[in-house]
């Protein structure tokens, strides 16, 4: 049975601020068997690229990465936000609408030469995936793709990892 991935997805207006649409994943992580045939379609496209590591941003990220570096037998790197990692790290920051923010990887959070899939849920501006795929190439780790739940397509986050394959469920304009 093929899923559409789009009936699992919820539409909120005005949220987080008046004007926004936000594509709410939870409908989807509350379904098993959509969960797991979003989960096995992002491992089989890392399965055809022979990734080592999964790699994602706090906190969806780990939603969609943890499952799929469990189904294919490697390992998840979490990139977290200030404040969150004990040990020694590497940051990178991004702009957003009216400020900056700063992710970081542990220094060791990636073997140099593992090839990397990156993942989120969700596609926008590209500012938060573009920051994980620099952490994780200053590590010295080969980012062989990414993936996405969903992809808002009218705000081209597409143009700036258009060096990396991307795998994207499904799309909104
Ligand atoms: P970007 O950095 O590409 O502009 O924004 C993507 C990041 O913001 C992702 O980490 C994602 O979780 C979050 N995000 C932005 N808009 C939405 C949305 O409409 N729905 C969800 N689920 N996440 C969003």
């Amino acid at each position: 049975m093929s899923i559409n991935f789009k009936d699992y997805i919820a539409s909120v207006q005005d949220f987080p601020e008046p004007g926004i649409i936000f594509r709410d994943i939870s409908p989807l992580m509350a379904d098993g068997k959509a969960y797991a045939a979003a989960t096995d379609a992002i491992a089989d496209f890392a399965r055809e690229r022979k990734v080592d590591m999964i790699a994602g941003p706090e906190a969806r990220g780990f939603i969609v990465g943890c499952p799929v570096a469990y189904k294919l037998g490697v390992g998840f790197a979490a990139a977290r936000k200030k404040g969150k990692l004990p040990r020694a790290t590497v940051s990178a920051s991004y702009q957003l609408e009216y400020d900056t923010a700063t992710l970081y990887l542990h220094k060791d959070a990636i073997q140099p030469g593992q090839r990397v899939l990156v993942c989120d849920d969700l596609l926008a501006t590209g500012g938060t995936i573009a920051a994980t795929i620099d952490l994780v190439e200053r590590l010295g780790g080969i980012v062989v793709g990414t993936a996405f739940i969903v992809e808002l397509t009218d705000l081209h986050g597409r143009d700036k990892i258009k060096n990396y394959d991307m795998l994207a469920l499904t799309q909104y304009e």
